[in-house]
């Protein structure tokens, strides 16, 4: 089976709709046909400051929430990255192969440091995609499923491995980034032309997989929209009915276009109440999942530490001959 590398942060109490349809959903319909692994990226996470009883926390919570919506540790890797020194050792041998210049130019980057002031920014934050490259050539994975943000990323990780391999010799397969057309970018629903994230600055426009029913409701009805009036989709000119729509098409299941025609002439607040609907459809029984799995710790921690057991073996074996190639001695 081709491999699959694909992880998320532990950057907060929950995941959210962003995570759920640009990532989560696609990997739980991914795992039969791949050799997946889905990693809780805690090294990435502590970019910016943590608190480390909380990290650790919503790294449980995290991997909790990845099993809740589907993903099988019977059928995939899921593992905790800091439980896998590889990780590690092999972004420090990509850094000195990047580019100053060319880690500057990563957008996630520009934008993430600007939020603090740039000063504040760790040199850590800066060097994020390298270790995500680490991550992704670790498992040799032919296709890696993320959202659209991640693009970039990608598209590093794919310029190093052929770096490596053209200055070392063949070692790394070279990934591709599978982004899905159309869901790969859910925007906030105070910003719609801003990324949902676990890092807004405010989480008015934040939808939470783990958020109780009528939080997520009120957040719902109370999403920018526009003055004409009109349920049509038009991302440049209808950014926040547009995202509603997005939404509503995924999570129930039907093109825009039959939602379109069968909210014509109706206002705003009927589609916004049938988009709270389909949420907590999809969400509810991942939350109630993700509790009974948070209740026996002992037995998450258990999942994880033989999920990492396996991936510390292909992450190992392909860091070995990295360090062979390079002449690193062992
Ligand atoms: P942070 O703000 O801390 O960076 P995040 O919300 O961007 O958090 P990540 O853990 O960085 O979440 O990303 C996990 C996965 O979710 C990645 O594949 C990323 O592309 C995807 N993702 C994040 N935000 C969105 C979004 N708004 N729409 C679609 N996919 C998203
Ligand atoms: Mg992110």
């Amino acid at each position: 089976k081709p491999v699959i590398f694909s992880g998320m942060q532990p950057s907060s109490d929950s995941l959210h709709l962003g995570n759920y349809i640009g990532a989560l959903q696609q990997w739980t319909k991914m795992q039969k046909d791949y050799d997946a692994f889905f990693c809780v990226v805690n090294l990435h996470a502590i970019t910016v400051p943590q608190d480390p009883a909380e990290l650790a926390a919503r790294t449980r919570r995290t991997a909790a929430q990845y099993i809740a919506a589907g993903i099988d540790p019977a059928k995939s890797t899921l593992f905790v990255q800091s439980q896998v020194p590889a990780h590690a050792e092999l972004a420090w041998v990509l850094n000195t192969l990047t580019g100053f210049g060319e880690a500057s130019r990563m957008t996630q980057f520009k934008d993430k440091s600007q939020r603090n002031g740039a000063d504040a920014a760790s040199v850590g934050l800066f060097t994020y995609p390298i270790l995500m490259a680490a991550d992704i050539l670790l498992y040799q994975a032919a296709s890696v499923p993320v959202g659209e943000d991640q693009r970039q990323h990608v598209e590093l990780t794919r310029d190093l491995a052929n770096r490596f391999n053209s200055r070392f010799g063949e070692t790394f397969v070279v990934p591709e980034a599978q982004i899905q057309t159309g869901t790969a970018k859910i925007y906030d629903l105070q910003n719609p032309s801003a990324k949902m994230s676990k890092s807004a600055e405010t989480e008015a426009g934040l939808i939470k997989v783990l958020d109780p029913a009528n939080v997520t409701r009120k957040k719902i009805m109370r999403a920018v929209t526009d003055a004409d009036g009109e349920i049509r989709f038009d991302r440049e000119a209808k950014p926040g009915v547009s995202n509603l729509l997005t939404i509503f098409s995924v999570l129930g299941e039907r093109p825009v276009d039959a939602i379109a025609e069968e909210y014509a002439g109706r206002g705003y607040g009927d589609l916004k109440k049938g988009v709270a609907e389909v949420v907590e459809a999809s969400f509810a029984p991942v939350r109630t999942r993700t509790e009974e799995l948070l209740a026996d710790p002992a037995e998450l921690d258990r999942l994880l530490a033989a999920a990492a057991e396996r991936a510390n073996e292909v992450a190992s074996r392909t860091l070995a001959h990295v360090y062979e190639r390079i002449g690193l001695i062992r």
